[in-house]
């Protein structure tokens, strides 16, 4: 049988593409390699807990790219709840995490000199990204390394470059950290508006505004798209990796699974781009496989734990990060935002760590951090849960590259997490998915 379009991974991105696909009249086929649908977005139980893939606060969902797909191809999103704050935790209690230059001006887990030095660089920043144009590539490093900030400061700096990027603030563009606090959307005002909005992000913003988490668990999202596909257009086929995408003469023309010929004339990877030389059955473009040799990404160890009883620090709608000693961690108590994530009684959190030596080493230095943090949870541990995983196909470094939805090959299209770098995670790989529907729009496919 011949299919409209197949799709290569079951994670957000290809089941996003297989529901528009089908609901533009397309019979769709999807492959995943695993036992598991919903890739980096799913969630499952263990030992009475419901864990997701990572903690995850999801960005803009409202009025973003996820908001757009499912109310133009969808019932409408699940139920979700507001993300609640961002806190710093310091050895002096929580702290929310400055959103404006005022917020930073009076964040006292920093000294007076830090802060009055790190609140006039983001106004430096915003003031050269947003109205004089500065179009110079700038590690948050170089931006910050002759400020004199003292090594505390400079080490929240650092863990928030990882939580953002997944790397260093050697490595995080300074774009990346001073766009969070809203150059982008200024930059896209009218003139009159801009000051208006820099007024905002100068006293009036607030973080984790525009994040949520869906009731349920991460993996309420994934079911919805599943329950929409139209009857009869869509089949999923799991433990079933894609070994070669078929390309004659620069045109995609099936997939082959376990020794099979799928054949179609449309077909969308949605596995890792950096792989891509690897599954094709035509050599790409050696421009291509150059820049896709730039993709760099991070790992991530997660260690969920279920506590008999709520820790009494925790007890709150957010999330916090830790930086002061030991690993750094970002963490959220998921059942705070729904208690049916845990059994009766009991508390369910994400802590998690970027892996920036071996995989050991870091589950080591994590739990020690843990502990020395919560003296007491270890006598509430009623459940510990480990992953280890990659966040994102491409952390934003300073010449990451983005390939957008066209392969060098007619007919294989690409969408993901490392070919659209706006926003991060599941907005993302919405955002990949709406500029893989532009362009099949232009060709005539849809
Ligand atoms: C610890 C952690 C924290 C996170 N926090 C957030 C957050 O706060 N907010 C947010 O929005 N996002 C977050 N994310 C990121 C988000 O989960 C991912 O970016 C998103 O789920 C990626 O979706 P994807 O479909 O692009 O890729 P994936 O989920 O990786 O899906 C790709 C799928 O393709 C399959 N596949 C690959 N190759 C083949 C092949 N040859 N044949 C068949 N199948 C194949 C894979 O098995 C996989 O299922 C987090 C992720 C982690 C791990």
């Amino acid at each position: 049988m011949d299919y409209d379009a197949i799709v290569v991974g079951a994670g957000i991105s290809g089941l996003l593409s297989a529901l528009t696909l089908s609901k533009e009249g397309k019979n769709v086929l999807v492959f995943e390699k695993s036992s598991f649908i919903g890739g980096n977005a799913r969630s499952y139980e263990v030992d009475g807990y419901k864990v997701d893939t990572g903690p995850h606060a999801i960005t803009g969902v409202p009025v973003g790219p996820i908001a757009r797909l499912f109310k133009k191809y969808t019932d409408g999103l699940p139920e979700l709840l507001p993300h609640g704050h961002y806190y710093f935790r310091t050895c002096k209690g929580l702290a929310p995490v400055p959103a404006t230059v005022k917020d930073w001006a009076g964040f006292n887990a920093i000294s007076h000199m830090d802060k009055f030095v790190f609140s006039s660089l983001i106004l430096a920043e915003m003031i050269k990204e947003s109205i004089m144009i500065d179009k110079s590539e700038r590690s948050v490093y170089d931006v910050v390394k002759d400020c004199k900030l003292s090594e505390d400061a400079l080490k929240l700096i650092d863990t928030l470059c990882y939580l953002l990027s997944g790397k260093s603030m050697k490595e995080t563009p300074s774009k990346r950290m001073f766009a969070g606090f809203g150059i982008e959307s200024i930059k896209k005002m009218n003139a009159i508006d801009s000051l208006y909005g820099l007024k905002r992000f100068l006293i009036s913003h607030k973080t984790g505004s525009r994040q949520w988490y869906p009731v349920g668990g991460l993996g309420k999202i994934i079911e919805t798209v599943i329950e929409e596909f139209p009857e009869d257009m869509v089949e999923v086929r799991m433990d079933s990796g894609v070994d070669k995408i078929l390309i004659e003469d620069g045109k995609a023309v099936g997939v082959e699974c376990d020794g099979v010929i799928y054949k179609s004339k449309t077909v969308i990877y949605t596995g890792f781009v950096k792989d891509l030389g690897k599954v094709v059955t035509e050599k790409l473009p050696s421009s291509f496989s150059d820049n896709i040799k730039k993709i760099k990404q991070a790992k991530s160890y997660t260690l969920w734990l279920g506590l008999k009883e709520k820790l009494a620090e925790m007890d709150y709608i957010g999330s916090e990060v830790w930086y002061e000693s030991g690993e750094p961690y970002w963490a959220i108590p998921v059942s705070n935002y729904d208690a049916s994530l845990a059994p009766s009684g009991k508390q369910l959190i994400a802590f998690t760590f970027v892996v920036r030596d071996t995989v050991e080493k870091t589950k080591k230095d994590a739990w020690e951090t843990i502990v020395s943090v919560f003296p007491d949870i270890e006598d509430l541990v009623d459940m510990k849960h480990e992953q280890v995983t990659i966040p994102e196909k491409a952390a934003i470094t300073m010449d990451s590259f983005f390939c957008g939805p066209c392969s060098p090959f007619f007919g294989l299209y690409l969408a993901g997490t490392d070919t659209d770098p706006r926003s991060m995670g599941l907005t993302r790989a919405a955002h990949s998915v709406e500029e893989m529907l532009a362009v099949m729009k232009k060709k005539g496919f849809i």
